[in-house]
């Protein structure tokens, strides 16, 4: 399968009608940029930028951040890398910040809301992906964005530090893009200014259906109680992907439902035409593409995504199977 998989990696993913998918990677080590090419993806969707700071007993200075993110440029060779911002706290421990014991810390104190009160930390490692994409696209997004105010405050942090390169005349991006995740349901009722201000959305839907289900996303009880292939995950979902198309932002969607099959079919068929998944997934993700109709696909679902229904798992399931 491994074998089979590596053959079809110079296929392009465009489905049977035509229509083109582009599939990026998530990564986060140097190492896993070695997939671009032997996958042949599109670039990377989402860098997390935080395994560079969990491995570290202290805070990576600079130029130890700069000459990382520089490495993931060179091997990227121009295919776009989505770097995200820290998100630490929470889950994601680093030794350098003290450790409170917080109740809920998935909820807690995490990700922008950490870099916005401590902002020498983002601004630190604005300035060394800037540095490190000297000449080149820069394409950054803050995580945990719950509100506009959070959004606008992270982007003037970075505006700001691009005015610095500017005024010390150091080298720097060619073109800075910033855009945001959505992974807190919040930031959905609030498309209308957000999409005026962003360079591109990234739907994170690890946490944003943990938050929309109120239902912790590593709780091993908990994963099978609440299907992302049901009606109202995936409205939500379509939802956010017509309100960017309709303002012509690019969405990408990558959380680790992309990477399944049958979930990255349905996704499609909800309207997206970027996924950003885990490189081993691209493999059975390029091939379900490439033995889809997406018109098809699209009567079908819209058909169904106003159904009761607990899950539409199994009707997406026979679906596939008659249709793949
Ligand atoms: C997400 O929340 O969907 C996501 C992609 O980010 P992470 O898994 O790093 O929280
Ligand atoms: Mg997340």
């Amino acid at each position: 399968q491994a074998a089979q998989f590596r053959a079809e990696r110079n296929l392009p993913s465009i489905t049977r009608d035509g229509v083109r998918i582009q599939l990026f990677i998530n990564a986060g080590l140097q190492a896993d940029m070695a997939h671009l090419d032997a996958l042949g993806a599109d670039g990377v969707g989402l860098f997390r930028t935080e395994f560079q700071f969990m491995v570290s007993a202290t805070l990576p200075r600079l130029e130890a951040q700069q000459e990382f993110y520089k490495n993931v440029l060179d091997v990227a060779q121009g295919r776009p890398v989505v770097f995200r911002t820290l998100d630490i706290g929470g889950d994601k421990a680093v030794p350098f910040l003290p450790r409170e014991d917080e109740e809920n810390p998935a909820m807690g104190w995490r990700a922008i809301r950490i870099a916005l009160e401590r902002p020498v930390l983002l601004r630190y490692q604005l300035r060394a992906l800037m540095a490190a994409a000297a000449g080149r696209t820069l394409s950054i997004m803050f995580p945990m964005i719950a509100d506009m105010s959070e959004f606008k405050a992270a982007r003037n942090i970075a505006l700001k530090e691009l005015a610095r390169f500017e005024r010390l005349d150091i080298a720097r991006p060619a073109k800075l893009e910033i855009g945001t995740m959505l992974e807190v349901p919040s930031l959905a009722w609030q498309l209308d200014p957000l999409l005026k201000l962003v360079d591109f959305v990234s739907i994170g839907t690890n946490d944003l259906m943990q938050f929309f289900f109120a239902s912790d996303r590593s709780n091993p009880r908990l994963t099978d109680r609440y299907d992302l292939l049901s009606p109202p995950a995936l409205s939500f979902i379509r939802m956010v992907v017509k309100a960017c198309d309709r303002a012509g932002v690019p969405v990408t969607l990558c959380g680790e439902m992309g990477g399944r099959p049958l979930e990255a079919m349905a996704l499609i068929g909800l309207g997206l035409r970027r996924l950003s998944i885990s490189p081993m997934t691209v493999g059975p993700v390029r091939r379900m593409i490439r033995s889809l109709n997406v018109k098809q696909l699209e009567d079908y679902i819209l058909d169904m995504i106003d159904l009761e229904d607990h899950s539409l798992r199994v009707k997406l399931r026979d679906y596939a199977r008659d249709h793949l």
